[in-house]
């Protein structure tokens, strides 16, 4: 049966962030022919409205109020809110990101749907939606099922591939004016500082080169920045270097970190604690690098290289330079 269906639209300093993309794809996969449509908040929603009609999307509602234009709880909840008493969708995705972890819960209970969290897979069985989640960091996974009510998910990102993008997509614009009363607006975002630096988002990253303890200095994650430029991934890191104070926390991967799927993940000189295996043991290829045979970081590696990281990183550089020269 077919089912409606509304995503909303992630942005991150202006641009669609891929998971909005990849919501769409899920979108269609559990819509079954039923309208998709995608919310997307801020005053330049408007333009990026081509992309999200692009894949997928057959509807798209803008709401451009300047309250939306940063990210506060409130003015999201309300808009989205009454995006949603709008639309009457069956079906709502978010992407599992700061967003959609923080806005979905409230607008859960406030239309009275449960709600599946850090959904990593979708499949469809005769009419009935089943979504994968991982549960106990990441050591096992659960599968489950709306009974009854609103499907509402939120989608970790980089595990439901985007749909390649259709140019000669075209979608309907509509501008939804909603109320946002602005002494309900409790919270005044004056400025972001951004701390980590710019490249790849590390979270939607498809390579990520991470550095723990191993690495031993803040000089010493240069050569896995190096590389990591080199493959157009991002630098990531274990808690350990993050307490040693070699880079921010805000690279932090694990459990109290970020959690990752990219297609490679390469950790040098990281042992392999169960709180960093939480936030990166779903990559698709892991590359282990660590003098000790012994770290547990091989056990969940697909390869495994016993060696010094200072060695063996700028050898894979040269080689990678070679290949993709
Ligand atoms: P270490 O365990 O010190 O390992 C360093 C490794 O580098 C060793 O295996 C060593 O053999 C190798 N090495 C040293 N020199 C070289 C070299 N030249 N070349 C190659 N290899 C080398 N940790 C996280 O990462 N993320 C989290 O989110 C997180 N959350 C936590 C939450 C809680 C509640 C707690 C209690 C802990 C958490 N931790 C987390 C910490 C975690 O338990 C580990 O302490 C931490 O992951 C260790 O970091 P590390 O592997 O970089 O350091």
């Amino acid at each position: 049966m077919s089912k409606k269906v509304l995503i909303l639209a992630d942005i991150r300093e202006g641009k669609l962030r891929n998971v909005s993309l990849e919501s769409l794809a899920a979108a269609k996969m559990v819509a079954d022919g039923g309208e998709i449509t995608a919310a997307i908040f801020g005053s330049n929603g408007k333009e990026l409205a081509d992309t999200l009609a692009h894949h997928g999307a057959d509807k798209i509602i803008t709401v451009s109020n300047q309250e939306l234009d940063q990210y506060t709880t409130d003015a999201y909840f309300q808009a989205f809110k009454q995006v949603i008493d709008h639309v009457g969708p069956e079906v709502i995705f978010t992407g599992h990101t700061a967003v959609g972890r923080d806005v979905s819960p409230r607008i859960a209970a406030r239309i009275g749907a449960g709600l599946l969290s850090d959904v990593t897979g979708i499949e469809v069985d005769g009419g009935k939606v089943v979504f994968t989640r991982p549960i106990y960091a990441g050591k096992a996974f659960v599968k489950k099922a709306v009974k009854e009510g609103i499907i509402f998910a939120t989608l970790r990102p980089n595990n439901i591939p985007a749909q390649e993008a259709d140019t000669t997509r075209t979608a309907d614009v509509e501008d939804l004016s909603v109320t946002l009363a602005a002494d309900t607006i409790r919270t005044i975002v004056k400025d972001v500082v951004k701390k980590s630096s710019d490249g790849v988002d590390l979270s939607e990253a498809s390579v990520i080169v991470a550095g723990g303890r191993g690495v031993k200095s803040e000089d010493g994650f240069k050569p896995l920045e190096e590389l990591a430029q080199l493959l157009g991934g991002a630098v990531g890191a274990s808690r350990g270097a993050c307490d040693s104070e070699y880079c921010d926390y805000a690279l932090q991967i694990g459990q109290t970190g970020k959690v990752v799927t990219p297609d490679l993940y390469i950790a040098a000189g990281i042992s392999g604690a169960i709180q960093h295996l939480a936030g990166m043991s779903n990559s698709k290829v892991i590359v282990a690098i660590n003098k000790d045979p012994e770290a547990p970081i091989f056990q969940v590696a697909d390869y495994g290289i016993v060696g010094d990281l200072f060695e063996v990183i700028p050898l894979l550089t040269e080689e990678f330079k070679k290949v993709l020269a």
